[in-house]
């Protein structure tokens, strides 16, 4: 492939299995196909698991779409070993067996002999330091995924309460410890968390990007928005080139107002514009998802370069539904301020709450709902 920032796209109507594999080997082909010289003998396939919810949810990367692609490397004569895996939110980490098992991660490589389902942290982290990195100076991630010589991307295509989209680069969050997790969310600028994922994603950027957009999540993604049939799967060799795509395919009319695509092209890895990207396999004018419904905000009103410093005052924030509350704690241990205390139901110091919402995107049962800030509800009147 010689165009930098080149997105193959490809309809596909349903997760079965035969139109899966014949959709995405159209899409890989469109970039290229398998790199056959200088391969490793092992990939690393970063799949979204980011909680332990079945495939029909939309939160994570669907199976036919991995096992599709195990079996698009194995008839493009790759024989090594597959590893698919990902971090889930911390607090499932110790639930690998259920994870694996109800994400159908474990149907999905039973079919191939040298393809095992896991999760990041099974191989241990590596702390690295990284002056150069604007947020995560020091930095603790996945061994395996620090060490793997070839890095495939399956991100799913979902809402994002905080940072309005996640694909591709958002997908590579996921590759850090609890601790540098809640070093990106320690204060109230969303630059802060979107400068510590480009850091993140920086350390090993995929060789290729998948985006599984057959069912996408819209509305108030990544854990409690709504499952929404899109019919796309996108491949390139750029994350950040996926992430625009996606992001017009959404809805956005300049993908530029999502301030991580805004500063990654500040960064000089993704593009600034749609005309620095060459689209193959639909028409651009094609794109768009009619009346996809985007996260609960109407702080993309402000231009982006406000709405990094203004966040403390116009972001969305958590409020507690009781009566869905089970009281299991897991917004507390998620916090990474410290904010929340179980009393006995938990209560929020708004003082020092920073609006990262971990505590709504991993509570089970979504008691712990998002709302808009006042402001911007007079604003939007
Ligand atoms: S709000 Fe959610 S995460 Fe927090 S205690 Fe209640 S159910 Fe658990
Ligand atoms: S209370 Fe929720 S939104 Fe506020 S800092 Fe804690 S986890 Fe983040």
């Amino acid at each position: 492939m010689t165009d930098k920032f080149l997105v193959s796209v490809s309809r596909c109507s349903s997760y079965e299995a035969d139109e899966v594999y014949n959709a995405l080997a159209d899409a890989l082909g469109k970039i290229g196909g398998w790199p056959k010289a200088n391969m490793p003998d092992e990939l690393l396939f970063k799949t979204n698991l980011l909680a332990p919810k079945p495939p029909d949810k939309a939160v994570t990367t669907h199976p036919s779409v991995v096992s599709a692609l195990i079996k698009l490397a194995r008839n493009s004569g790759f024989s090594g070993k597959i590893t698919v895996a990902d971090s889930p939110g911390h607090l499932h980490t110790d639930k690998k067996e259920e994870l694996l098992k109800i994400t159908g991660m474990f149907d999905a490589v039973k079919d191939d002999g040298n393809a095992v389902a896991t999760i990041l942290s099974d191989a241990g982290f590596v702390t690295l330091k990284r002056p150069s990195n604007i947020i995560l100076k020091d930095l603790t991630v996945s061994k395996r995924y620090y060490e793997a010589p070839y890095v495939v991307n399956m991100a799913k295509l979902k809402t994002h309460v905080e940072t309005e989209i996640t694909a591709c680069i958002k997908n590579c969050f996921g590759i850090a410890d609890t601790n540098t997790r809640k070093k990106a969310h320690l204060s109230t600028s969303i630059n802060r968390l979107c400068n510590a994922i480009i850091d993140l994603y920086s350390i090993n950027p995929p060789k290729i990007n998948i985006l599984d957009g057959i069912y996408a999540m819209e509305g108030n993604g990544p854990t409690h928005g709504k499952p929404r049939f899109a019919g796309l799967l996108m491949a390139s060799e750029n994350a950040l080139a996926v992430d625009f795509v996606a992001a017009k395919a959404m809805g956005y009319k300049d993908p530029l107002d999502i301030p991580l695509i805004n500063l990654a092209a500040k960064r000089g890895i993704g593009p600034s514009s749609m005309s620095d990207i060459t689209i193959i396999g639909i028409d651009p004018d094609n794109l768009e998802i009619k009346g996809f419904a985007k996260r609960a905000s109407s702080s993309r009103m402000l231009p982006t370069w406000l709405r990094g410093w203004a966040h403390r005052w116009v972001a969305l924030s958590p409020h507690l539904q009781e009566v869905n509350c089970i009281r299991c704690g897991v917004c507390v241990k998620v916090c990474p301020k410290s904010a929340i205390k179980m009393n006995p139901l938990p209560e929020i110091d708004r003082r020092i709450c920073v609006k990262c919402l971990c505590c709504h995107e991993m509570c089970p049962t979504g008691a712990m709902e998002v709302r808009e800030n006042f402001i911007m509800k007079l604003l939007r009147m």
